[in-house]
């Protein structure tokens, strides 16, 4: 991780706002910019020398993980000792982080300073840098793909009528830590029977039934990266409509990925999921944006959705995931992630999308 590299991409978006400084307040953007995997501090970014701001619990954790800025351990609060080096650097405009800043904390902030001293909200700066993986991120995102992929099985072999939605994700979840997770990157769906037809099924006591489909939605946290990945299993033997429906969401899903390529707007990728869905009469029952990018959050710029302008990048990493849902009955998604490449896309995600049928 070269974090004094990314500290200096980051000058002329902190010069183009007319900023002298910029305030670092939210956890992801620090671990981004500095190192720092704890979950308390402030980084001030100036340019040529930063500080990150602690407290005693992080003391030795700082010392070894942060880079390209100095520790300050201060005996009060961290605020205070962020303001204080404001003021002594004398910093006309400030940049805050008005997403990850509480109205308390930019209160108090503002009556540290000195009156010259201008709080400027800013919105998505460290964000509009991570949506570009570097190399070293690539390699963090395929490993936790891989890790998460590897648990679908263990999921699969879990999932027989009678057993509870909650089991089979405990199974899944036992698998991800046995494997090295750090974590789950969100709760996990397993949406089974009706229930399949709720966007965000979480996991529930109710029992699996003897027939219908069986949405799956989780990923693993490994080096700090997210993983994301759905897929759609059936429990008994499908009817020809639940067929249709499973390959129309396919057919989708593979239609947005196929529209993957660099200097195109994410608006069309998800244009290109709706369009196929509309052909197969079924647009009304895709609910949900097509994906979202993906990174050391579960989700980060760009979000993949009708009209949006933003431009798809080489190095960018998104989720496609379309699906319906039809409510009452039932629900399929397929989700996989994707690098973006010069020319088009690679997929990360290695499972088979043949409808599995157990
Ligand atoms: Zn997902
Ligand atoms: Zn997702």
């Amino acid at each position: 991780m070269d974090c004094r590299n990314r500290q200096r991409q980051l000058m002329p978006a902190i010069d183009k706002r007319r900023l002298d400084a910029m305030l670092v307040t939210h956890l992801p953007n620090i671990r981004y910019l500095c190192g720092f995997t704890g979950s308390a501090g402030v980084l001030l970014i100036t340019d040529g020398k930063s500080t990150f701001f602690t407290d005693g619990r992080y003391r030795e954790q700082a010392g070894a993980e942060v880079q390209a800025a100095k520790v300050v351990v201060p005996k009060g609060a961290i605020l205070d000792a962020a303001a204080r080096s404001v003021a002594e650097l004398k910093i006309r405009n400030l940049g805050l982080e008005s997403e990850h800043m509480s109205l308390a904390a930019e209160a108090k902030l503002a009556r540290m300073l000195r009156p010259q001293t201008r709080l400027r909200p800013t919105s998505g700066v460290v964000e509009a840098q991570r949506m570009i993986k570097d190399s070293a991120e690539i390699e963090h995102l395929r490993a936790a793909v891989r890790l998460g992929s590897s648990l679908f099985d263990h999921a699969v072999a879990a999932i027989r009528p009678g057993v509870s939605e909650l089991s089979v994700a405990a199974e899944l979840e036992y698998a991800a830590r046995k494997a090295g997770a750090e974590g789950m990157s969100f709760e996990t769906i397993v949406a089974a029977g009706a229930r399949s037809a709720l966007p965000h099924g979480l996991a529930t006591a109710q029992p699996i039934p003897r027939r219908g489909f069986v949405v799956l939605d989780f990923g693993v946290i490994l080096g700090g990266y997210c993983s994301d990945m759905s897929r759609t299993v059936r429990v008994g033997a499908p009817s020809a409509e639940a067929r249709r429906l499973y390959q129309a969401v396919r057919e989708a899903q593979q239609a947005a990925l196929d529209a993957v390529r660099p200097g195109r707007a994410v608006g069309e990728v998800d244009g290109a999921a709706r369009s196929c869905l509309r052909r197969a009469g079924l647009a009304k029952f895709f609910t949900h944006s097509t994906g979202h990018g993906v990174g050391l959050e579960i989700h980060e710029p760009p979000r993949i959705a009708r009209g949006q302008p933003e431009l798809l990048r080489p190095g960018m990493v998104i989720t496609i995931e379309p699906g319906v849902y039809v409510p009452g009955s039932g629900g399929v998604r397929i989700e996989d992630m994707a690098v973006v490449t010069e020319s088009s896309c690679e997929v990360l995600t290695p499972t088979t999308k043949e409808l599995l049928v157990v």
